[in-house]
């Protein structure tokens, strides 16, 4: 049986394929944030079990956790090595698992540039060694920047990023909310809403340079679920962008890859019709963080009489617990719910048995 595209670390030209098959099919790939093995595992998992190609992302503080909270060090260090890590783990691994991955990093602000120019430096490495690159693509996120200071920002980041055949994320406008220490829970609602003339400015850009990036416009999305409030998600945004720049630069229709971030707590009807628009990549990471937590949460709940002691439970006196705090047991709950939410979002994305 023929697959669509072959399982493992997805890069270069490979890339651009999957994005126009979702594009053509109105599908989208869920960009799932990991934090480690336990996570980056059960993304896979989930990817092969559904047959569909999956974005695993690693953000600025998912990647430095994934190198240990124990390890200190200047400029990133932890960050950088905790993201090259990851890759490793899942070059290795993905093929096995039968999982067509984009391995992708989330939001780096400017502060946070180190972290991105030494992973592009082992980017590099890597491409030289065996014609890939570690990852497939990153974001670049210049949004607290004036636009055109973003624009010129990511162009320059975008020429590096070509070299080697790799895909670029920008951000334009604000996703409101807070994640990974970046708080924008205040900021002015005009913010949240990008304009036509943005994204046509910012696609005019970056076109000069490559085809490969994707927008992140806001349009009313947030990072992490809120009770609703006076932001309100409006995909028409993007339909809005679209014919803009199509008319504009005389294009095919949905011209932009756009990304829709803060997609935790989103309807299915809100999805599809983005989707509908151009989004082909969703990130979620709040559902997916709570999801992780409830499988351990009713574990312990269910067997707080077997954790207080290593021998002795309601069975027995002299009865043996280790069965029950091997943390393989109880890491494996997180997993598995972790999982199964992930694999609902493949489903309001429109992505199951993609692969054929
Ligand atoms: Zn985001």
């Amino acid at each position: 049986m023929s697959r669509k595209f072959p399982a493992g670390v997805a890069t270069g030209s490979l890339v651009k394929e999957i994005i126009q098959d979702a594009k053509e099919n109105k599908y989208a790939l869920p960009a799932c944030n990991v934090i480690g093995s336990s996570t980056v595992n059960a993304a896979m998992e989930a990817a092969a079990e559904v047959n569909s190609p999956i974005i695993i992302q690693f953000s600025n503080g998912g990647a430095a956790f994934n190198a240990g909270k124990g390890l200190k060090g200047e400029n990133q260090l932890a960050a950088i090595k905790g993201s090259v890590a990851g890759a490793l783990h899942i070059h290795t691994l993905a093929e096995a698992y039968g999982a067509t991955v984009i391995l992708h990093t989330d939001h780096c602000a400017k502060n946070l540039l180190p972290w991105i120019d030494g992973v592009m430096d082992a980017n590099e490495t890597y491409y030289k060694q065996t014609g890939k690159t570690l990852f497939s693509s990153h974001m670049l996120d210049f949004s607290e920047e004036p636009l055109e200071e973003n624009v010129e920002l990511s162009k320059k980041y975008l020429e590096r990023m070509d070299k080697v055949d790799m895909t670029l994320e920008v951000e334009l406008g604000i996703t409101g909310g807070e994640e990974d220490g970046v708080d924008n829970s205040g900021v002015d609602n005009s913010l949240l809403y990008t304009q036509p003339e943005e994204v046509a400015y910012v696609y005019e850009q970056l076109k000069q340079v490559s085809n490969n990036f994707w927008v992140a416009a806001a349009f009313g999305n947030v990072h992490g679920v809120y009770k609703p409030g006076n932001v309100v998600l409006t995909p028409k945004i993007l339909d809005n962008s679209q014919k803009y720049i199509q008319e504009k630069f005389n294009t095919k229709t949905n011209p932009v890859d756009f990304v829709f971030h803060g997609g935790s707590g989103s309807t299915l009807e809100e999805i599809r019709e983005a989707i509908g628009y151009g989004v082909i990549k969703m990130n979620i990471d709040t559902d997916l963080q709570f999801a992780f937590m409830e499988g351990i949460r009713d574990y312990f709940g269910s067997k707080s009489e077997y954790l207080k002691a290593q021998i002795g439970n309601p069975d027995g006196a002299d009865k043996p617990n280790k069965k029950i705090y091997d943390p393989r047991v109880w890491v494996r709950e997180g997993e598995v719910t972790f999982k199964k939410r992930l694999i609902q979002a493949f489903e309001d994305l429109n992505n199951v048995g993609r692969l054929g």
